[in-house]
């Protein structure tokens, strides 16, 4: 058997395909298109289990040749345009690549499944990546968001997700395919794109630029280890949970500003400034994001009690392996 994953040269995918070729010998393919957050350093891999092909998940005629070739037994879709800045300024691309893109894969996944997997008994499912930020936002005294919290996305991207949820969703309730879908926390780790907010901080503490800081960085997010996403998506993809949804978070709810100051610390201690002084004097509040939502927090109880998943990364030895990922990573560029 084998597995297809889209977006597999990103962050989160290519932490991902690295763990799967470390574990089994089952073969896994990765189409993804290589837009600007791909560093091909990301994935580097010589196996004779690894199969890429630079291509765009709106291709219906590759898809249908690569996935009737593979004969997958699940397809992660993980390929998605992921920065809410650019969706706001632009969110044509998030359209394109996380609505359609998300259709064109389950479109064919379906024929796939309806040829070759359901007559013969065989199993199948399509995994849909998807986030917390389909839920809204949360004051601080609200409860964290289960897995049947209405839907509230409130900005392009997170509508854009929302959407994907809702497509694989009505293929499975309408045709049946096997769809499963997990909602996770913000990811923290190595292989993230420098516009992101964690390396953002880094690389410009040491730069000695400014750090910018959206609105009075009060804004909360719920921090989860990469490398815990990805054990999470394993467990979940080895059950056979057609029509569920989880929620994947490690419950380390932190405000942006409270982050950024923790960063500066343990980057005084690492790698002290020299100029003398600490990185946090660097912090410069800058015009908040239009729309920011304010609040995410996850419920993760359900994945705890029906498959026995928790995050089990410490966040301090996380956040050191991650800074010491990005130090040598900008100090080399
Ligand atoms: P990323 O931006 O680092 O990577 C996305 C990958 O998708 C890139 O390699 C890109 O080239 C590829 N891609 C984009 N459009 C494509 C297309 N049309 N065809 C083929 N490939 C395409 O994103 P990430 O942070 O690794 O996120 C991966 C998934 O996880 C996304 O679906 C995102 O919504 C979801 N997610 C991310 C987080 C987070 O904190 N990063 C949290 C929850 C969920």
């Amino acid at each position: 058997m084998s597995i297809i994953v889209t977006g597999g040269s990103g962050f989160i995918g290519s932490n991902f395909i690295l763990k799967w070729v470390s574990r089994t010998n089952e073969p896994v393919i990765n189409i993804d298109k290589l837009t600007y957050v791909s560093e091909q350093d990301n994935i580097n891999i010589n196996s004779e289990n690894y199969t890429f092909f630079k291509e765009d998940i709106n291709n219906h005629a590759f898809l249908t040749d690569v996935i009737n070739n593979y004969k997958p037994r699940a397809i992660i879709n993980f390929a998605a345009e992921t920065h809410v800045d650019n969706s706001i300024e632009e969110p044509c691309s998030f359209i394109h690549s996380n609505v359609n893109g998300t259709y064109t894969i389950l479109k064919s996944a379906l024929e796939y499944y309806q040829k070759h997997i359901q007559p013969n008994n065989k199993k199948f499912i399509f995994y849909q990546i998807s986030t917390d930020e389909v839920f809204g936002t949360l004051s601080k005294e609200e409860s964290s968001f289960t897995e049947e919290s209405p839907y509230n996305p409130r900005n392009p991207y997170s509508a854009c997700k929302a959407s994907a949820d809702h497509i694989a969703m009505s293929f499975y309730n309408t045709y049946g395919l096997p769809c499963v879908i997990s909602h996770c926390s913000n990811n923290f780790g190595e292989r993230q794109h420098c516009e992101k907010l964690i390396p953002t901080i880094i690389r410009s503490a040491l730069r000695d630029e400014d750090i910018p800081i959206y609105g009075d960085g009060l804004n909360i997010r719920d921090w989860i280890y990469v490398e815990d996403h990805c054990d999470a998506v394993l467990a979940i993809l080895e059950k056979d949970l057609s029509g569920s949804k989880f929620n994947i978070g490690a419950n380390n709810e932190l405000s942006n500003i409270e982050l950024t100051k923790i960063i500066c610390d343990k980057l005084d201690r690492i790698k002290s400034k020299e100029k003398g002084g600490s990185y946090s004097e660097n912090i410069k509040f800058v015009n908040d994001r239009k729309g920011h939502d304010f609040r995410y927090a996850l419920n993760c109880s359900k994945i705890k009690s029906e498959i026995g998943w928790s995050a089990r990364t410490n966040f301090n030895d996380a956040l050191d392996r991650t800074i010491n990922y990005y130090i040598d990573k900008y100090l080399k560029t």
